[in-house]
């Protein structure tokens, strides 16, 4: 077995892998380019950073952060043990002191007597092997320049992200499948406006308030994935002569024709998650719910993911990763953290805990497809992904998995039942 791993980027899946790899007895050299070269969002020198919130979000058993918690604890997640010793009170979920908690995760890091932390950053992919990549959303520009060659180009920028919600919570008295001018299988949900309504939601909508832009973020919004509340704000009529454009959408049954409708495409093969395609956000995660419930058909809209926007620098994973985090071609050769495709502090974690664990234990081909850390490790690997051409970065939600096979209303039950079952899979 090959005992010294190299690592390159010390965030969190960085920190994770470390942590786990040398805890089992191998040599870590964990290569952090800060604070010699730093990033447009990070503020410290320390490793494992956090770079906006404080939060780790909720810890309630039934819910997608909750379990994903619970999986990477049985791991032994650095992260969550640290995050424990600095967390601050924040109702059911957890939240830490920032600086503590960085102070912490470098503090146990870089005194680990089988890690070695080197002040570098580095320019190309090592050809040293075994190998983990954790360089995250903000890689160096020399690095990311180098994964582009390394994958034919296939390096992405992304700008924005709209919200995902769960299917169970739309009202289908009001919703309505077709495709427009009926071309296709009818393979979106429509949400239909009269003018009065479009005009309440379009008012609140530029009214909103939303998260402030980073100078770095301003430089790179592209047109083709612009934030809704932007976009609106050329005018009443940008969104339905764009994205709301109700032609071709009239309701296949009372003939109904609308001022302007939302699509929602599926984002998930089980269609239990649908994307409010064209909504991208920077809105504040209480403005969006408060702003697309307002649409006809959405007021009970859960939400499994919220819109945000930010620079991302991540691989199209599908087909350059396996499961496993190992690269396709180059098995001792792995890519962790939000790089990956995963989004979030906790999935970003998880993912180097799952590269270190696929390193440790060749064998291995990925944890079952109804636990948190088997569906990122398939988003990863584009086997839950409805289009692999289309793949976004995704934080972990209860859409990843296979539903339960029956219709179960009770949405706290469902998700209990999704919780306990992922569970059972590691006993
Ligand atoms: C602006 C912004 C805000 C975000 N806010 C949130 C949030 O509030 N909540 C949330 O859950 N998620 C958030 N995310 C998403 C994501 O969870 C975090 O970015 C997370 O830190 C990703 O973990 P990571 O380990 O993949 O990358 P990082 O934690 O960024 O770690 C990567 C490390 O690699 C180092 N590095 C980069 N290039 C090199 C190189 N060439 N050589 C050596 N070292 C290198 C970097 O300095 C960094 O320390 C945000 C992302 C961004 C960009």
């Amino acid at each position: 077995m090959d005992k010294i791993v190299n690592i390159v980027g010390g965030g969190l899946a960085g920190c994770e892998a470390a942590y786990f790899l040398a805890e089992k007895g191998f040599s870590v050299k964990l290569y952090e380019m800060r604070p010699q070269v730093q990033t447009p969002a990070h503020e410290t020198e320390f490793l494992g950073e956090l770079v906006c919130s404080n939060s780790l979000k909720s810890t309630l058993p039934d819910t997608s952060s909750g379990l994903l918690k619970a999986e990477i604890e049985i791991l032994g997640s650095v992260v969550l043990k640290v995050a424990e010793q600095c967390k601050v009170p924040a109702g059911n979920a957890l939240a830490v002191d920032r600086t503590d908690f960085a102070k912490g995760m470098d503090d146990i890091i870089r005194n680990h007597p089988n890690i070695e932390v080197i002040g570098e950053e580095l320019t190309d992919i090592p050809a040293d092997r075994p190998c983990i990549i954790a360089t995250g959303p903000l890689t160096s520009d020399k690095m990311a320049e180098s994964i582009k060659r390394r994958f034919g180009g296939g390096l992405y920028f992304f700008d924005a992200i709209a919200p995902v919600i769960s299917f169970d919570s739309v009202d289908m008295e009001k919703a309505f499948f077709k495709s427009r001018w009926e071309k296709g299988d009818d393979d979106y949900l429509n949400l239909g406006m009269n003018k009065e309504e479009y005009e309440l939601f379009y008012n609140e909508l530029i009214g909103s308030d939303q998260v402030e832009f980073k100078d770095f973020e301003k430089l790179n919004v592209y047109e083709g994935c612009m934030p809704i509340e932007v976009m609106a704000k050329r005018g009443p009529q940008t969104l339905t002569f764009g994205p709301f454009r109700p032609v071709g959408l009239r309701h296949p049954v009372t003939e109904q024709k609308y001022y302007a409708v939302i699509q929602l495409r599926k984002e998930n093969k089980e269609g239990t998650a649908y994307n409010l395609v064209g909504c991208q956000t920077k809105m504040k995660i209480g403005e969006q719910q408060r702003v697309f419930r307002l649409v006809p058909g959405l007021e009970n809209a859960e939400f499994l993911r919220y819109g945000s926007i930010h620079r991302n620098t991540y691989i199209h994973s599908p087909g350059n990763l396996k499961r496993t985090f190992q690269v396709i071609g180059d098995e001792k050769l792995y890519f962790a953290g939000q790089i990956t495709g995963v989004e979030g502090y906790l999935e970003s974690a998880a993912s180097g805990l799952l590269a270190a664990y696929s390193l440790v234990n060749p064998e291995f081909d990925g944890f079952h497809e109804e636990t948190a850390l088997g569906a990122l490790a398939r988003h990863v690997s584009g086997e839950v992904a409805e289009n692999k051409k289309e793949f976004v970065p995704s934080n972990f939600h209860f859409g990843m998995v296979p539903g339960h096979g029956k219709k179960i209303r009770d949405k706290k039950l469902k998700k209990r039942m999704y919780a306990e079952r992922a569970l059972s899979h590691y006993k």
